[in-house]
C-alpha cells in the first residue's frame, strides 16, 4: 500500500493541471490514468494543433444550470496565466481567429508541457492503471490493479462521456451518485446534427459544401461556418448551436447573414433582368448549393430571366433565404461529440476550491463538471483553470 497527499483520477487536461500545481506546493501527488496514454483529448484536439485557449474568456462562454459558477476559477487562473505558461515552454502559437489560440507545430508540446511540468513537481503517473474499488473513510483507500493507494486528499478528472477511445466515461458520474451527489442531466454537445428525409439526402449531395451563415434556435443563434455532411449539418455555427438547441426543436437557417436579401435580389431584378437568378446568387453562395435551392424553391422559373420574375416571388425567396426553417432529427451523439454538457451539479461543489460541500477531501474538475464551454478554447481553459484551483487547496 502506498500514501499520497493526493490521488488525481484521469490525466487529462484538468488532472494534469490539478496535479502539477498540487506538486509546485510540495504535495506527494499521484495520478491514476486508465487508458495506455494519458492526455488523448489534448493530442487529436484542434486537428492536431490544440485549441489551448481563448483570448476573449467571459463566463458567456460556457453552459451551466448555474452560470456564475465558473467565474471565479476563471478569474483565479485566466487564460493569460495559460499562455505565460505556454511561453514560458518555447510553444510558439498564433491567433487562428477569434481569439482561438492554437500551437504552430503540434498538440504534443502542450501535452510534453504539462509531463515536464508533473515531472519537475515530483508527481507520480500511472497510466493502464483501473480503479477496482474506491473505500472513503477517513480519506480515501484505491484499489486497482497497481495495487492499493490511499490520499487525504482525492480529485475526480475523469472528463465527459464523448468519443470512448478517447477516454469519454462515466466514471465520474457514477462516483458522485455513489456519493449521494446530484448530477445534472448529460447530453452530446459541439456535435453535428443530423436529419431524416429529403433534407437528409439534399445534404448528402452537398457533403462538403461549406459557407458562412446564421443558425438559430429558441437558445442560441451563431454566425460562422455551416458544413453539409452525408447525414446533415456540421460546421463550427452548427456544433456551437448543438449545446443549445433541444430534441425536437426546429432550427432556423439564415444563408445571407447581414444582408437585406429581398433588396437584393430586386437589385439583381434591375441591375441584370436579362440573368437568371442562380447566376447572380451564385455570387453570393456555392454554386452546387443554389442548384439545389433552385430546385427546391423556383422550378418552375429556373429558365425565367429575372426581369420576368414577379417582386412577390422574390421577395418569398428571399424569405426562405433569411428563415430556413429545419428540423433535426437528432445529433450523431457520443460518437463525435467534442463535450459533454451537464455533469455534476455546481451545487455540491465550492466555486472557489472544486471541493464537495458534503465530502470534505472530495473535488471534481474539469469536463466531468455542469460547466461546458464554446467551441474555441473555451473547454480547455475550463479544464486549466479548475484543474489549478484545485490544486491550490488539495
Ligand atoms: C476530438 C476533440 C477535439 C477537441 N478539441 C478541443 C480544442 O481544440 N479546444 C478545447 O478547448 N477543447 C477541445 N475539446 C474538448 C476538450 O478536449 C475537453 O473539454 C477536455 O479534454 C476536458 O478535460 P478533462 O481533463 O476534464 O477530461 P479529459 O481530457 O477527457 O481527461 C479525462 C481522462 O480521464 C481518464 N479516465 C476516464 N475514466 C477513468 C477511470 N475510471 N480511471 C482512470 N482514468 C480515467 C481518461 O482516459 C482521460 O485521460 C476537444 C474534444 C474532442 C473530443
Amino acid at each position: 500500500m502506498q500514501n499520497y497527499d493526493v490521488i488525481v483520477i484521469g490525466g487529462g487536461a484538468a488532472g494534469l493541471m490539478c496535479a502539477l500545481t498540487a506538486g509546485q506546493r510540495g504535495r506527494r501527488v499521484l495520478v491514476l490514468e486508465r487508458a495506455n496514454k494519458l492526455g488523448k483529448k489534448i493530442l487529436m484536439s484542434g486537428g492536431g494543433r490544440c485549441n489551448f485557449t481563448n483570448l476573449d474568456v467571459t463566463p458567456d462562454r460556457f453552459l451551466s444550470a448555474n452560470p456564475h459558477f465558473c467565474i471565479s476559477a476563471l478569474s483565479r487562473f485566466t487564460q493569460h496565466d495559460f499562455i505565460a505558461l505556454v511561453e514560458k515552454h518555447g510553444i510558439a502559437y498564433h491567433e487562428k481567429n477569434r481569439g482561438q489560440l492554437f500551437c504552430d507545430a503540434s498538440s504534443k508540446q502542450i501535452l510534453a508541457m504539462l509531463l515536464d511540468e508533473c515531472a519537475s513537481a515530483g508527481v507520480d503517473i500511472r497510466h493502464s492503471c483501473e480503479v477496482a474499488s474506491l473505500g472513503a473513510d477517513d480519506g480515501f483507500r484505491l484499489e486497482t490493479g497497481q495495487g492499493t493507494f490511499t490520499a487525504g486528499s482525492l480529485v475526480v478528472a475523469t472528463g465527459g462521456l464523448s468519443i470512448p477511445s478517447l477516454g469519454g466515461s462515466d466514471f465520474g458520474y457514477t462516483l458522485a451518485r455513489q456519493f449521494g451527489l446530484r448530477v445534472q442531466p448529460l447530453r452530446a454537445g459541439l456535435v453535428p446534427l443530423t436529419f431524416t428525409g429529403a433534407f437528409r439526402e439534399l445534404s448528402a449531395r452537398l457533403s462538403g459544401v461549406s459557407l458562412r451563415a446564421r443558425v438559430s434556435c429558441a437558445a442560441g443563434s451563431f454566425v460562422d461556418d455551416i458544413l453539409f455532411t452525408h447525414r446533415g449539418l456540421s460546421g463550427p455555427a452548427v456544433l456551437q448551436l448543438s449545446s443549445y438547441w433541444q430534441p425536437g426543436e426546429p432550427l432556423q437557417l439564415d444563408l445571407l447573414p447581414g444582408l437585406g436579401i429581398a433588396d437584393l435580389l430586386l437589385s439583381f431584378k434591375q441591375d441584370k433582368p436579362r440573368s437568371l437568378l442562380r447566376t447572380q446568387l451564385a455570387g453570393y453562395l456555392p454554386v452546387k448549393l443554389v442548384k439545389e435551392l433552385e430546385a427546391l424553391w423556383w422550378p418552375d422559373e429556373a429558365g425565367t430571366p429575372l426581369a420576368e420574375l414577379p417582386d412577390k416571388l422574390l421577395r418569398d425567396i428571399a424569405g426562405r433565404l433569411a428563415n430556413w426553417v429545419l428540423k433535426p432529427a437528432g445529433t450523431e451523439g457520443y460518437r463525435t461529440a467534442e463535450v459533454t454538457l451537464g455533469g455534476i451539479d455546481t451545487r455540491e461543489l465550492s466555486s472557489r476550491t472544486m471541493e464537495c460541500r458534503t465530502r470534505p477531501g472530495l473535488y471534481f474538475i474539469g469536463e466531468v463538471v455542469d460547466v461546458t464551454g464554446h467551441l474555441g478554447g473555451f473547454n480547455f481553459q475550463w479544464a486549466w483553470s479548475s484543474g489549478w484551483v484545485a490544486g491550490q487547496y488539495v
